[in-house]
């Protein structure tokens, strides 16, 4: 080890406690049906990780192919507190409509950003006349405790920085990196980026090493120090990586994760995140006594989602 590379070591260990101990691992995602024939993989929250950084639900989903009479994605009225759900497509398109007025076509390229905050209720649809192929990710981020209990919001931004390292092409879908800032509101260190890789090759993408990162791959495949990572993986990188380095025999996609370490420990129950039982309990209650914290999806056309009964809950720690 040079004297320099030394002394960065010591920097590291100085700034992110636990940094020399840092690892990597992988773990299989859980794949479900979501109906309509649309397979989804959780690669977040799994038994072994709960979260990476304030991430606390990662969903892959399709690609799926639909014909004009095909239902597709059909998610009636439902609530979220405590969380912002991101929405991002890699073909497609979703309607949005929330207790808020918002009614939103997303398309790949786009963001869908929803703070639920202290009470939110949405709907998520393909378009009745929608032809053609369903793909993309969806997100949850949890909201430390000073923010979870603020006024819910919608956000949709059409464009988002894309920034060129090698033959990686890097959009910045949340958070900063790179000298660029995603325009959507985050309400704790983070970010997420798509990476689309255009050619085979090692390739190396810098890190802030006081962040943990989950990355999943959304087309093709990637070999890293875990072996040939594809579709139904998460790739886990504690703190102190400096630099996310894979091989590709071609091009690919991949989504990538990161934050710093949330320290606080969270409940997660059906579409609530929360820190103690009474509170989701309460959210449960009101939400199929119709109360208005969680507002109304006028524009649904359908019904709505009913709130399980409450069972046991897994803490994030
Ligand atoms: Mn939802």
């Amino acid at each position: 080890m040079s004297k320099m590379d030394e002394e960065r070591e010591e920097q590291i260990k100085r700034c992110v406690p636990g940094a020399l101990e840092r690892e990597t691992a992988s773990y299989e995602a859980k794949e479900k049906e979501l109906g309509g024939g649309l397979k989804i993989r959780r690669a977040l929250p799994l038994a072994k990780r709960r979260l990476v950084g304030p991430f606390c639900f990662l969903d892959h989903f399709g690609p799926l192919d639909l014909e004009p009479s095909d239902e597709g994605m059909d998610v009636a009225s439902h609530p979220h507190i405590g969380l912002q759900t991101v929405t991002w497509l890699i073909n497609g398109s979703i309607l949005h409509r929330d207790s808020l007025g918002s009614e939103q076509l997303i398309r790949p390229g786009q963001l869908n950003v929803m703070t639920a905050g202290h009470g939110i209720s949405h709907s998520e649809e393909t378009p009745d006349d929608f032809e053609g192929n369903l793909h993309g990710v969806q997100l949850w981020v949890a909201l430390p405790d000073g923010e979870r209990h603020r006024e819910p919001a919608f956000e949709h931004h059409k464009q988002l920085p894309c920034v060129t390292r090698g033959a990686l092409d890097v959009t910045i879908v949340v958070g900063r990196a790179f000298g660029e800032a995603s325009p959507s509101t985050a309400y704790s260190p983070q970010v997420a980026m798509e990476i689309m890789v255009n050619e085979a090759g090692a390739h190396q993408l810098e890190l802030d090493p006081l962040f943990e990162y989950g990355v999943i791959v959304l087309e093709e495949s990637m070999e890293t120090d875990r072996g040939k990572i594809g579709a139904g993986t998460l790739y886990y990188m504690s703190t102190g990586h400096e630099c996310f380095e894979f091989t590709t025999s071609g091009a690919a996609r991949l989504f990538l994760v990161g934050g710093a370490v949330f320290e606080e420990e969270i409940l997660m129950f059906w579409n609530f995140v929360a820190r103690t039982r009474d509170e989701i309990v309460e959210a449960s209650d009101q939400w199929n006594a119709n109360h208005e914290r969680f507002g109304e999806v006028k524009a649904y056309p359908g019904g709505r989602l009913n709130a399980p009964e409450v069972g046991p809950i897994r803490p994030s720690k």
